[in-house]
């Protein structure tokens, strides 16, 4: 046994649905503007731009459940519903004809966005992190085995807050599908067992107030739902 010189971090996971078994969580891969009228919504042509992609910190991870703290630093905190993908093999420059195979199952979360942070960002050519991957900015239903739920490529992507519709999409809209999400991401790094891939938000996003009650799914798949903390003093 490797001896640390402080305790290692625990592992990241989620629960999988109908299990007491957890899935481990590596990394966090996130798509940007997968869905056309989302990319519309922020400004971009959706047909001119190739698939790009930012990271999540293993540990903004939770369970889309409860309560969701409002992060600090923003007044402006985005909802972003998106399908996730779990890996459960790996590889570099893998082709979509055989990226399904590295895949575990699904799941639904919300790629939380500090919009005010990412504004700035943008405007001043800076990272995303700062927007993108801060603590719990990740939160994630229970995992589905591809066994349950197969592989989706069409059904209703949706969000509510307070139950009004917010979000509202369909898999059959995503302008690269999930296996040339896998194969572009497998170029740029080696995908391991573990990874989650957040593949993109449909049209609708929109500011969280603390108290809102945030309910979400992929039909077929998936859904969830939390409140959201309030604002840190
Ligand atoms: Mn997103």
């Amino acid at each position: 046994m490797t001896d640390f010189v402080i305790p290692p971090a625990p592992a990241s996971s989620l629960p999988v649905a109908g299990s007491s078994a957890r899935f481990p969580i590596r990394r966090v891969f996130c798509v940007g503007r997968n869905y056309a009228a989302h990319a519309r919504e922020m400004g971009q042509d959706p047909k001119r731009e190739p698939p790009f992609f930012f990271s999540k910190p293993a540990d903004a991870v939770v369970e889309a459940a409860g309560v969701i703290p409002y992060p600090t630093l923003t007044s402006n905190l985005h909802h972003e519903v998106e399908m996730v993908v779990a890996l459960k093999g790996g590889g570099s420059n893998v082709s979509p004809e055989d990226a399904l195979d590295l895949v575990w199952g699904y799941g639904v979360g919300v790629d939380l966005t500090r919009r005010d942070i990412q504004d700035v960002a943008k405007k001043l050519s800076r990272p995303w992190d700062w927007a993108k991957g801060f603590d719990a900015s990740a939160p994630c239903s229970p995992l589905y085995p591809a066994d349950a739920v197969g592989h989706p490529t069409q059904g209703r992507i949706w969000l509510q807050v307070n139950g009004m519709p917010k979000q509202t999409g369909d898999l059959t809209e995503l302008i690269w599908s999930v296996p040339e999400v896998i194969s572009h991401i497998s170029r740029a790094v080696a995908l391991r067992p573990g990874d989650l891939i957040f593949s993109g938000t449909p049209a609708g996003v929109g500011a969280l107030q603390p108290g809102d009650v945030v309910a979400g799914g992929v039909q077929g798949v998936a859904d969830f739902t939390f409140t959201v903390g309030a604002r840190p003093v």
